[in-house]
């Protein structure tokens, strides 16, 4: 049996940051791991033909006025935290950041000044499953089951998209998820952390 695991980045394996993380100077004292992730990633590790992938949205890429979070810092980021993983034993085996804005999102976050030119429909800005489309190519897993992780519901509906099981792990800086995804039907979840999540894959593991 193959398994594909996407994880989201914020507010699901380090401390959500409003898609700011890389536009400080100081953001690598703001990579906080949360509770329980480092010892489910091991446990996952643990199961055979299993692949796990950091998947993540950073519209703070499009934002104008955050001249640090370039492409190049944005990616630097996400290697920067998958490396504190790997360094506590935890194995990520890649990672996926989408830079671009939806006009929606834009439209959300009238405080930001956008990129124009960023505000593209690509196919990668989660609920979309351009991200999870990539990690699959990548691991080169033939028709894995697919999970993904994450503290919102878009998180949710882009493994549904996959026919995977998307699950959320509600963080606080993230309210009104719980009620969206239990609108979603299909393999949709509600885990209360990561280590409840672990357990879904090693049931359906045992079942299988
Ligand atoms: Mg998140
Ligand atoms: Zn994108």
């Amino acid at each position: 049996m193959n398994t594909l695991v996407c994880l989201d980045r914020d507010g699901t394996l380090i401390c959500e940051d409003k898609y700011h993380l890389g536009s400080q100077k100081d953001w690598k004292k703001k990579v906080k791991i949360i509770p329980h992730v480092i010892k489910g990633i091991k446990e996952l590790n643990k199961i055979k033909n299993l692949k796990i992938y950091m998947i993540t949205n950073q519209p703070g890429v499009a934002v104008k006025e955050f001249k640090l979070l370039t492409n190049k810092k944005a990616d630097e980021v996400c290697r920067y935290v998958v490396n504190k993983f790997k360094q506590k034993g935890a194995k990520i085996h890649g990672y996926y950041f989408c830079p671009h804005a939806s006009k929606e999102f834009a439209k959300s976050h009238p405080q930001y000044p956008f990129d124009k030119s960023k505000l593209d429909q690509c196919n990668c800005m989660k609920p979309k499953s351009g991200m999870i489309q990539k990690a699959l190519k990548h691991s080169k897993l033939k028709n894995p089951n697919i999970y993904v992780a994450g503290d919102r519901c878009t998180d949710v509906e882009a493994a549904l998209k996959m026919k995977g099981s998307g699950v959320l792990i509600p963080f606080k800086t993230e309210p009104g998820q719980r009620a969206k995804t239990k609108k979603l039907k299909g393999k949709a979840f509600i885990k209360k952390n990561f280590s409840e999540f672990v357990k879904l894959i090693k049931n359906d593991q045992k079942n299988n």
